[in-house]
């Protein structure tokens, strides 16, 4: 099998330490200067912050120069930027770079507002072949390996682009896409698992979920029978989250590795038996930064530090943002890792729009996830967050639908609603109110969205 390294594997040894620091200095500088010359959004911006591209030396220059933009922020500046040369001029002005340089446009899911589209030049696509090859290599995936690709193809960041980067990886891709469904997924899996072996699978982790559960009925064995070894995990969190983690790894009989990011920014995790968050891998080509979700100050990223999470790519020509606040909240850890590799890590605690506030206190659907899919089987780990109101603000208590697992008698369920209340109350400080459904009433499904039912909508 060929070893051949990614070309920068010179930055492994540099990542979370001062030797990085003047590389992403000097990468940033050069980011500065293009959009500066070269994106007139962004020379309008410098302008109105009486600032220029060489009076910014370093990232806390950046940060006291440029206040945050939400993704929101970037709208409104986009739509007020139309002006005569419309939609396309302001397309235009965000990027150092014209229409006719880009060579494919992707776009967000939509399942959260209006979708977000994503512009990648060639070089946009060499960054991120570069980022996410890091994070391949370090799930132990190599040139010559034979990797299905199971994220949603059509349109998405993680789709057709991941399956260029496999190639470019100098693995074998099989582009099944999660469009094809589980039943053509499964058993064109077991074909070719018989036929030439199968190394690894990129998905979402619900979907690696859905596959586990829908194995039996298809391919009637369970997903071990594939031989995967590397479930490559990424398009919304969860593998991070130790019971659907521990759930994927047993259903496959693989290590699971959970990525995040798009071009010159990515954070891949490691394969420490426990999980540690994702390693940030591309500390040269972006600058990551902390901020209260609230008040937008700045908050040192330092070991243990919790905020909102703060971008600016580096290098990027479609990608380009200065300080994107991106819509995660993550905890920053920059202690060395026990797995040995370098690289500050991240885990992302939630969103900062799927942020609930039950009197004051601050809740995610991932987390409450986490608690739900430790009581498999006695539950199935599907469940919906019931709001009665728009969040975040709830009044309490949090209100759940869970569906209780296969072979559980009506009587066990109140002492079981009682212990999930009482382990939700350890871990989260929060105690739901437990509405028990049967198994398979919730309908499954991929989305990002689908922890939560709006009750309120329906009134
Ligand atoms: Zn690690």
């Amino acid at each position: 099998m060929n070893e051949r390294p990614y070309w920068n594997m010179k930055i492994e040894p540099l990542l979370n330490t001062p030797d990085i620091i003047p590389i992403q200095q000097k990468n940033m500088q050069q980011t500065l200067e293009d959009l500066y010359h070269n994106a007139p959004y962004w020379r309008k911006r410098f302008d109105e912050l009486k600032v220029k591209p060489e009076q910014i030396k370093t990232t806390d220059d950046l940060a006291s120069a440029f206040p945050p933009l939400t993704k929101d922020d970037v709208r409104a500046a986009m739509m007020e930027f139309m002006g005569e040369a419309g939609p396309r001029g302001a397309v235009e002005g965000f990027m150092p770079a014209s229409i006719s340089d880009l060579v494919l446009m992707c776009t967000t899911s939509g399942t959260t507002g209006e979708p977000t589209p994503y512009f990648f030049t060639q070089r946009d696509l060499e960054l991120w072949y570069e980022s996410i090859s890091r994070a391949f290599w370090r799930a132990g995936l190599r040139p010559g390996m034979v990797v299905i690709h199971a994220m949603a193809l059509s349109m998405f960041a993680a789709g057709v682009p991941g399956v260029q980067a496999l190639e470019h990886f100098g693995a074998l891709a099989i582009p099944m896409g999660a469009e094809a469904g589980s039943e053509r997924l499964l058993s064109f899996a077991r074909l070719y698992s018989a036929l030439i072996g199968i190394d690894g699978i990129v998905c979402t982790p619900s979907y690696a979920e859905y596959l586990i559960e829908k194995a039996p009925e298809v391919i009637g064995d369970s997903l071990t029978s594939i031989g995967i070894k590397v479930v490559f995990c990424g398009g919304e969190p969860g593998a991070g989250i130790p019971e659907v983690r521990k759930k994927i790894m047993e259903g496959f009989g693989a290590k699971v590795f959970d990525a995040m990011g798009m071009g010159p920014i990515l954070w891949a995790s490691c394969d420490h038996e426990e999980y540690q968050g994702m390693h940030f891998v591309t500390e040269d080509t972006c600058i990551l930064e902390l901020v209260d979700p609230e008040t937008k100050e700045c908050i040192p990223v330092e070991d243990g530090a919790e905020g909102a999470i703060v971008l600016t790519p580096l290098l990027s020509k479609g990608l380009s943002v200065i300080r994107h606040i991106v819509g995660d909240v993550a905890r920053i850890e920059t202690s060395p890792c026990p797995c040995g590799k370098t690289g500050k890590r991240v885990r992302i605690i939630g969103r900062v729009d799927d942020m609930l506030k039950v009197k004051g206190v601050m809740v995610y659907p991932a987390a409450i996830d986490g608690v739900i899919a430790s009581f498999v089987p006695r539950v199935t780990g599907e469940f919906r967050i019931v709001l009665t109101e728009p969040p975040p603000r709830v009044t309490p208590p949090l209100k759940l639908k869970v569906e209780y697992g296969e072979g559980i008698s009506e009587e066990e369920l109140p002492a079981l609603a009682k212990e999930i209340a009482d382990k939700m109350h350890d871990r989260l400080r929060i105690r739901p109110e437990i509405q028990w459904v049967p198994p398979k009433t919730l309908e499954r499904s991929v989305h990002k969205t689908r922890f939560i039912e709006k009750a309120y909508e329906k009134k």
